[in-house]
């Protein structure tokens, strides 16, 4: 199969190699040359003008809605508890479902997990396939990865989502691979289309941009998405759905790994998850002291204390205090955010904080954008009357 130049329709205006995405053409004497990079992914085809790209790849076609129904979620848990991100997917999942007028389905996976699908069903399941085996007591790969690719098979789901945790980042591949099906890894944003298809949105080029991936020709359009982002909705015990149990159909093949041992790594020690308000300090903190005072302040507020990768480059904070694309994502109350900049890798990370309230003296930081509240100044001054003005109120 091939891509193939009509050397006396090509006028060499250049716009398939501007359409290229893997700069497989060349233009030689006013004439559109292939080269040995073409992946024959068609994306010439329709920019030109003139018609003088051919080629012999069957046309692709578009998936089909009527044939794929509903918005699935892996439901994640471990020893039983099920993880927050799955909540988190639900919460989410519920929207796109009533966008697209179709229900959400979780697919739980386990031993004695029972109990489980009913506090699926409260945050927002309408239904929940249930596969309860002793061999799955634990999550592994191979296993899990057969259960719930032969339950999409089977079922034909329009949306699949998965949370970009360890466990959700090493099944996703897996599942995509044997559906055949592309999948978008580490999504901060979903949406429906006016087409009605998936917008998945994730940061690009070192967090340079968001890029918003459709995925128009295969279902499921699979995504993971990462903890901490989307909002899991209030669970309502009184809710009613559906528990369809299933009998995995798993063979010695699912098993050719075997878990010796388990060993717990610590966790973080910081968990902002429960963290009304986060005072974040980045390099205009200048040091140390400049973290002490920010620390005061998050004490005088009942606060938690983060900061940006360059505080944490500097050794002010440790690393599990980082918040952006390679730390912690956070949503709380409040976000004070002082002395950073707000680089795009910082903001994928605290965004989605209700208020934003911001401190800085460059009156033209980019985290003025985004904030609610900005406060134009030496945060030297501004951090310790703030810490002042809260200790008296409380
Ligand atoms: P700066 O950008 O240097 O900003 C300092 C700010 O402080 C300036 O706006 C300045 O005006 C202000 N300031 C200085 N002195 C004062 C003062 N006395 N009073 C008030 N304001 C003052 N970054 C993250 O934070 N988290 C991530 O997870 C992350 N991941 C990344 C991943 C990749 C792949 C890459 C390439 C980068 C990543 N980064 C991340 C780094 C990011 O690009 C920025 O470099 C970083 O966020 C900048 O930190 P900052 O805002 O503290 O510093």
């Amino acid at each position: 199969m091939a891509v193939l130049i009509d050397s006396e329709k090509c006028t060499g205006c250049g716009l398939c190699r501007k359409n290229c995405p893997y700069g497989a053409i060349e233009i030689t004497d006013k004439k559109a040359v292939v080269g040995p990079r073409c992946t024959s992914c068609g994306a010439c085809l329709e920019p030109c003008p003139v018609a003088a790209i051919v080629t012999d790849l069957p046309p692709r076609a578009l998936a089909d809605p009527q044939a794929h129904q509903g918005v699935w979620v892996w439901a994640e848990q471990h020893g039983g508890q099920v993880s927050g991100t799955t909540f988190e997917l639900l919460g989410r999942g519920r929207r796109l479902a009533e966008r697209l007028g179709q229900e959400v389905t979780a697919v739980l996976l386990g031993r004695g997990v029972e109990n489980a699908a009913g506090e699926l069903i409260a945050h927002g399941a309408d239904r929940v396939f249930l596969a309860e085996d002793d061999r799955l007591a634990r999550y592994q790969t191979l296993p899990y990865a057969r259960v719930v690719a032969d339950l999409v098979k089977a079922h034909g789901p329009n949306i699949f989502l998965l949370g970009a945790t360890p466990a959700g980042r090493d099944l996703a591949p897996r599942v995509a691979r044997r559906l055949n099906v592309g999948l978008t890894a580490d999504c901060t944003s979903l949406e429906i289309g006016p087409d009605g298809g998936l917008l998945q949105t994730r940061p690009a080029f070192g967090g340079n941009v968001m890029a918003t991936i459709v995925s128009p020709y295969a279902r499921p359009q699979m995504a993971t998405v990462r903890p901490g982002i989307m909002e899991p909705l209030a669970a309502d015990p009184g809710r009613k759905g559906e528990v369809t149990k299933v009998t995995p159909a798993l063979t010695e093949a699912d098993f050719l790994v075997r878990i010796k041992e388990v060993v717990q790594r610590e966790r973080a020690k910081v968990d902002f998850r429960r963290a009304k308000i986060i005072v974040a300090g980045g390099r205009g903190a200048g040091g140390a002291r400049g973290f002490e005072l920010l620390q005061e302040l998050a004490e005088a507020l009942g606060a938690e204390l983060g900061g940006t990768r360059a505080a944490v480059e500097e050794g002010w904070i440790p690393y599990d205090r980082q918040i952006g694309q390679t730390g912690q994502t956070v949503r709380p109350e409040l976000y004070l955010a002082c002395g950073l900049s707000g680089a795009i890798q910082h903001r994928a990370g605290m965004m989605e904080s209700r208020y934003i309230a911001a401190i800085n003296r460059d009156q033209d930081a980019p985290i003025f954008e985004i904030a609610d509240f900005r406060l134009i100044g030496d945060l030297f001054k501004i951090v310790p009357a703030l810490t002042r003005a809260a200790r008296a109120a409380r």
